[in-house]
């Protein structure tokens, strides 16, 4: 299998300059199973483990691979092999750095309010660090929403805030338009949020062929990933996706223990059409809050250029004289419920924020101290003691 059909570019291609002598190779992770891996390499399947060094000198977990992830290789030699249908067997000795990746806080970096579908992370790396990538060098990601009881702007404007904080780009899907009494409707409301995301609706499980339909977005070699609360058909438009494929996978998934050569489970799909999706339960749990500030104002631009003719240029948009911003609120146009929506993943952003860097936490913690001592002499100057 030629690299390029991976998703090997010159991006890759430069990051792996420094490795090209020595008899190593690139291979792509297709599968993390507690430090053990699945990669996909230009030598064929390999079963692989990252070297001592790599784990002795990774200081996150954000350091080890992840899902999508371009690794630099040694395959160890042929003679360890007890038959010839056997996956080799390789030692992962580096990560190239990541075009795009989704990530979520590890334990002791704790989410705003509970998160039920929390997963504690347990490893000896867990307690290391604040980040795990969950998915690496993802093109495009499908936000998935359903035409039915589903359907929420509010919800189509977090999922978009993430993608583009991962550094992918985002397309909306608007699923299960069979049920849709107005699907053309919907497509304009959603477009009127969408910015530049493209929008498209479709029915994953009655169109005769939705993979045409997306097909700009699965060109060989370029990696894909489904976004979207449960139920919307993120399955069901994976597997018609990948077609016959996956059936594939399920038949020969018995021959796993034997250590054959077989597509047993993978997280790293290959499509018919030769788009690589990913397809991992970290992405389908993914929480919302690490959106970077500046992909908030991507998705959030005309509230951007309100808030730039405000008169005031620290305005806070609550009650100063000229703020455009409550001007268009007052007039209709600025819906509420999207202005609501910014406040409130803006706030949750400043708390990821926070709790990421130990330096803005104290400054805000101090911040705070001054508050309360100014309030308690205030409160003294007044009452007295
Ligand atoms: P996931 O949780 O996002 O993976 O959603 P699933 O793929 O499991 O789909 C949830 C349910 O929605 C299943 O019963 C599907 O058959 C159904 N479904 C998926 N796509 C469509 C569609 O286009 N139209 C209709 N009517 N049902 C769909
Ligand atoms: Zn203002």
């Amino acid at each position: 299998m030629p690299l390029s059909s991976l998703g090997w570019d010159d991006f890759f291609a430069r990051q792996f300059a420094p490795y090209s002598t020595g008899g190593f190779l690139p291979a792509r992770v297709a599968l993390e199973h507690k430090h053990a891996y699945e990669l996909y390499s230009a030598v064929g399947e390999l079963a692989a483990e990252c070297t001592g060094r790599l784990l002795h000198t990774a200081t996150a977990r954000a350091d080890l691979p992840a899902v999508g992830d371009w690794v630099v290789v040694r395959v160890r030699p042929d003679e360890a092999r007890a038959c010839p249908e056997q996956r080799r067997r390789a030692d992962i000795h580096a990560v190239l750095p990541r075009k795009t990746k989704f990530s979520r806080r590890a334990p002791g970096s704790p989410a705003p309010d509970s998160r039920p579908n929390y997963v504690a992370i347990e490893t000896e790396f867990g307690q290391r660090s604040g980040e795990q990538v969950i998915a690496a060098n993802l093109d495009t990601v499908f936000v998935v929403t359903a035409l039915d009881s589903n359907y929420n702007l509010r919800r189509i404007e977090r999922y978009l805030a993430a993608v583009r904080s991962s550094g992918a780009m985002p397309v909306i899907l608007l699923n299960k338009s069979d049920l849709a009494a107005d699907p053309a409707a919907a497509r304009v409301e959603v477009e009127s949020i969408a910015i530049d995301a493209p929008v498209v609706v479709l029915s994953a499980a009655r169109d005769a062929n939705p993979a045409h339909t997306l097909a700009p977005w699965l060109a060989p070699g370029r990696t894909v990933a489904l976004l979207g609360s449960s139920g919307v058909g993120k399955s069901t438009l994976i597997n018609r996706l990948l077609g016959t494929a996956r059936q594939r996978i399920a038949a020969t998934s018995a021959e796993r223990d034997l250590g054959r050569h077989t597509t047993t489970h993978r997280e790293l799909l290959i499509t018919p059409s030769g788009a690589l999706v990913i397809d991992t339960p970290g992405m389908r749990e993914l929480q919302l809050w690490d959106v970077a500030a500046e992909s908030l104002d991507e998705t959030f631009a005309d509230i951007a250029a309100l808030s730039a003719q405000c008169r005031f240029h620290d305005c806070s948009h609550r009650s100063e004289p000229g703020c455009a911003v409550q001007a268009a609120l007052d007039d209709g146009s600025l819906d509420l419920g999207r202005w609501q929506s910014f406040q409130k993943l803006r706030r949750e952003q400043a708390y990821a924020a926070r709790k990421a860097d130990p330096r803005l936490e104290r400054e805000n913690k101090a911040a705070w101290k001054k508050i309360h001592k100014t309030a308690r002499q205030i409160h003294r100057a007044k009452y007295g003691e």
